[in-house]
């Protein structure tokens, strides 16, 4: 698919085509079917589905409870409860997705989610009941209550659990932890694979006819964030490497309610206590949601957090607070115990205290362009979860809707890439490839010194209100960091996860700059205030192209405008 209408100067980011040297002669090999990449909600139901069609190889740098999808509290959205209908769950999800949205790929979702929670429920998960019917919460932009959940907070604990035992039991599905890939394996322009290092066998080869790219997001970029260690957007730099194309890198989705105490790390709290009832004051107990939207509490996350973050320079805070002071005795503390008992932690009691909170990066809503298949620009490679963009999302997430698009576009991938890759002909088998990286001299590097200014220089300018002049800056910053990363050859992964973020940093910045005016939860303070965004909804959009970087724009349908 060709974008392109411009490119830009390259720098190392593009003209390194991959992170390590290796040589298929002298490496270790394993073959599959179809290899999967992430063991969060998207990969493992992708892996379960695709192994119904021939051997599966999932591989996760970590363990496989490692990931977002192990942390989600609020839970799954899905047509479940009496007049609630997939129509009004597509209106909901088009309405917070500002008019970027792609229809096709947002009723995929609504007229598929029910069939697979109850299979879900089929597989043992449990949900959370009030009687005889499964207990439903209301979260911002829902018009009726929708979100189902399990362990009252921890559903993301509970699905992992049971994609897990599901994935563990079904033959032909082969799991390796601790195995991070360092980057796709490409041949002639079509994906085989992937180069990893595996803690105790270090360097491999995965061969695969068929790969599923589900590594989830990058909120690790963002000194404030909501998401774990493993969320360094390492599969959005590699796929940019392979040369797939990507879109709408500048949609990051800032969560409103961040547990805030200084020094500690941020730990999401749920959209589901506003949910439930809770109220967002400041300092001096005002309700200043009441205001800022007709919705108040449960306006759309991007309007919340930028409320919020408005409160905070005019009443010169560190954060706002949650008040459900009000609930029921008992209510919620049987409601949300892991938020309780976090909170418990910090000596915040929530029915006497308010909670501190604040805005931070939470979800990535662009990502590797991907089809109603789940398919991306480069030949034999998938992409699904918070890594895809298939336009589900539009401009802004609507709360819940991500653990079940995992469900639905995983097993939409497993089942494609599964069939194509028993069919196909061309099946793909070891051939030479070597990449060798020229040796410097240059002075060692502190990485962790890198990471937390990268994240620093992210949470400052590409944060919650961006300018144009500073995402200029950033960009230049950046690849003045890149001179001296890019010239290494690292051995370990924390070298390659820097140089994922760095690469990843500059394409955010460069697509946020790109895009001139604000558009859900994209805010340009630079832009007038009265200016309407194009009539017609465009993506912006980035490939790497013979070591260069070149920017674009595709039309809502993810289609290049002008080829
Ligand atoms: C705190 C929190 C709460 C949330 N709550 C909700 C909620 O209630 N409802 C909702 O719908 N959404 C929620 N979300 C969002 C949602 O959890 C994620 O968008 C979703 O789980 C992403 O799933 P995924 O499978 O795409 O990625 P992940 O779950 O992040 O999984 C990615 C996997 O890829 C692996 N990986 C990454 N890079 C590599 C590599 N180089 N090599 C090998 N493996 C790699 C990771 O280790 C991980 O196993 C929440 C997110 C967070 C952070």
């Amino acid at each position: 698919m060709g974008i392109v209408e411009r490119s830009v100067m390259a720098d190392q980011t593009d003209t390194r085509r991959y992170l390590t040297e290796f040589d298929s002669a002298r490496t270790g090999h394993i073959l599959t079917d179809v290899l999967v990449i992430g063991s969060g909600v998207a990969g493992l139901r992708a892996a379960i589905e695709a192994s119904r069609f021939g051997r599966v190889t999932l591989t996760t740098k970590r363990t496989l409870d490692e990931s977002s999808t192990s942390l989600a509290q609020g839970g799954i959205a899905a047509v479940w409860g009496v007049g609630d209908s997939p129509d009004r769950h597509f209106q909901d999800t088009l309405r917070t997705g500002a008019g970027l949205c792609k229809p096709e790929a947002v009723r995929k979702l609504v007229d598929q989610g029910p069939a697979r929670v109850d299979e879900l429920i089929a597989w043992g998960m449990e949900f959370d009941h009030q009687g005889e019917s499964i207990q439903l919460t209301t979260e911002g932009g829902h018009s009726v209550p929708r979100v189902l959940h399990a362990g009252g907070d921890s559903t993301g604990r509970a699905l992992i659990n049971t994609l897990s035992r599901k994935a563990r039991s079904t033959a032909n599905l082969r799991i390796l932890e601790s195995c991070f890939v360092i980057d796709l394996l490409t041949v002639e322009d079509r994906c085989v694979g992937a180069v990893t290092h595996h803690a105790n066998y270090g360097h491999q080869i995965i061969w695969s006819n068929q790969t599923i790219l589900a590594g989830g997001g990058c909120g690790r970029l963002f000194r404030e964030t909501t998401n774990p260690p493993t969320a360094t957007g390492d599969s959005l730099a590699m796929a940019y490497r392979a040369g797939a194309l990507l879109a709408d890198l500048e949609m990051v989705q800032f969560h409103p309610t961040t547990l805030y105490v200084a020094g500690a790390a941020r730990t999401l709290i749920s959209e589901a206590v506003r949910g439930e009832g809770a109220y967002l004051v400041d300092g001096d107990g005002f309700r200043f949601m009441q205001e800022a939207h007709p919705d108040a509490e449960l306006a759309p996350r991007d309007i919340v957090s930028r409320a919020i973050r408005r409160r905070m320079t005019e009443t010169k805070s560190n954060c706002v607070y949650l008040d459900a002071r009000h609930f029921p005795s008992g209510q919620f503390e049987a409601r949300f115990p892991g938020i309780t008992e976090l909170c418990r932690s910090f000596q915040i009691d929530p029915t006497r205290d308010l909670i501190p909170v604040r805005p931070t990066a939470h979800y990535m809503i662009g990502g590797v362009v991907t089809d109603s298949d789940a398919a991306t620009t480069l030949k034999g490679l998938f992409c699904c979860g918070e890594a895809a963009c298939s336009g589900l999302h539009g401009a802004n997430r609507l709360a819940s809707n991500s653990l079940l698009e995992g469900l639905v576009f995983g097993a939409t991938a497993g089942e494609t890439a599964g069939q194509r890759a028993t069919q196909e002909d061309a099946t793909v088998g070891p051939t030479r490839v070597r990449h060798e990286i020229p040796s410097s001299t240059r002075t060692e590097l502190d990485l962790l010194d890198i990471a937390n200014s990268l994240r620093s220089l992210m949470w400052r300018n590409v944060g919650i209100a961006r300018r144009g002049d500073r995402l200029d800056e950033t960009r230049e910053i950046i690849e003045f960091w890149n001179h001296y990363v890019f010239d290494k050859v690292f051995s370990e992964v924390d070298g390659w996860e820097v140089q994922n973020m760095l690469t990843l940093g500059r394409l955010m910045a460069a697509a946020a700059r790109e895009r001139s005016f604000s558009l859900g939860v994209h805010y340009r303070v630079d832009a007038p205030e009265d200016q309407d965004p194009p009539p017609t909804p465009e993506h912006t959009a980035v490939r790497r192209a013979d070591g260069v970087m070149v920017q674009g724009w595709l039309d809502q349908s993810l289609a290049p405008l002008r080829d």
